[in-house]
């Protein structure tokens, strides 16, 4: 495995290495991306491979520019163009009918495909200067945590990946919102980096799977997901003071906001106390989350509890990865 830098020689080794079908890294602004060229069988194998990503799982595959869609799905689709225009490049992944030429171990056998223009100019110049759709899934081990900077991609799929292009921290940190538009009324698979009450402003009749439901109805969106090793426990928002944690010794708790983290620290139970966003800010708290989880699980603390946060702007995408990364099958 080679670590590159993104100057311009670096890119372009990068993007060669794609074109030629070896496996890259490459950074965009929700998370690290595992990627390979969508046209190389071989290739995407070895993305399933180096995961352990069941094939049933879909990529998502990442193109340079709103015109490169076309190649690879039906854009003739009520909203696609007028979502591309507004959201692209960013955190929206948009599930359409797929081209024929399109492999279906990029789709897990689906005919739809998963498309999305990143908001990260290395992504995109990578992709570009390859000349071919990349198909990249998140670059971590198949239900692990996501990796938000090079350094957790290098610490677990190091020896399975060819190049890592490391672009520093991911400016979002939490994966992009997955809506399907081949079915009506259109539905969001997964909450993510694009609220959904933007994308309601466009969609009125737009529909959110329920939590139960998303584990049945959207491809790969597993129940158990996003988790640490060590065991993760859910605290409802503004509740972390309340009777009932009892954590085991030496835990450590995520908190949202400056008054919970107080209130945590007051109560004398837990070990260290972090704050995702000492101003309740969703955002922030989307930026920080996989890194806190990662530094958490890395030292020696015995357990990692979470505070939720309220389900408005990005707190749906953070809750849905808590609630993943907790669950208990
Ligand atoms: P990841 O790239 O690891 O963030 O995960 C990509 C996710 O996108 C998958 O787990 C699916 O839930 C979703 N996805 C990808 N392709 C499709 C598709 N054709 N239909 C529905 N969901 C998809
Ligand atoms: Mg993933």
């Amino acid at each position: 495995m080679i670590i590159l830098s993104t100057s311009d020689q670096d890119l372009d080794t990068a993007a060669q290495a794609i074109q030629k079908g070896l496996l890259v890294v490459i950074p965009t602004e929700t998370v690290y991306g595992l990627g390979a060229n969508l046209w190389n069988r071989h290739a995407l194998a070895r993305v399933f491979e180096a995961k352990k990503r069941p094939s049933f799982d879909p990529l998502i595959v990442h193109i340079a520019k709103t015109g490169d869609m076309a190649e690879i799905a039906d854009t003739n689709v009520p909203h696609a163009l007028l979502l591309a225009e507004r959201f692209w490049p960013g955190p929206l992944t948009m599930v359409l009918p797929k081209k024929e030429k399109v492999p279906e171990l990029a789709t897990s056998g689906l005919p739809t495909v998963a498309v999305r223009c990143p908001d990260n100019s290395v992504a995109r110049e990578i992709i570009r200067r390859s000349g071919v759709p990349v198909a990249a899934p998140s670059a971590n081990p198949f239900g692990y945590l996501s990796p938000t900077r090079a350094e957790h991609v290098i610490a677990q799929l190091g020896g399975k990946v060819d190049f890592i292009v490391d672009g520093g921290r991911c400016k979002l940190g939490v994966e992009s919102t997955v809506l399907d538009l081949s079915v009506s009324p259109p539905v969001v698979l997964r909450p993510g980096g694009l609220p959904i009450e933007l994308l309601a402003e466009i969609i009125p009749d737009i529909r959110a799977l329920s939590r139960s439901e998303s584990s049945l109805k959207a491809p790969g969106q597993l129940p158990s997901h996003y988790a640490p090793r060590k065991a993760l426990y859910l605290i409802p928002q503004g509740l972390v003071s309340e009777a009932g944690p009892r954590p085991a010794a030496n835990s450590a708790i995520l908190c949202f906001g400056q008054e919970s983290s107080y209130k945590a620290k007051q109560t004398g139970l837990w070990a260290k106390v972090l704050d995702m966003s000492p101003g309740m800010d969703s955002v922030e708290a989307a930026s920080v989350l996989f890194e806190y989880m990662h530094e958490l699980d890395s030292q020696d603390y015995t357990e990692i509890w979470a505070e939720l946060l309220p389900e408005k702007g990005l707190g749906m995408a953070v809750n849905d990865r808590l609630y993943k990364a907790s669950f208990k099958g």
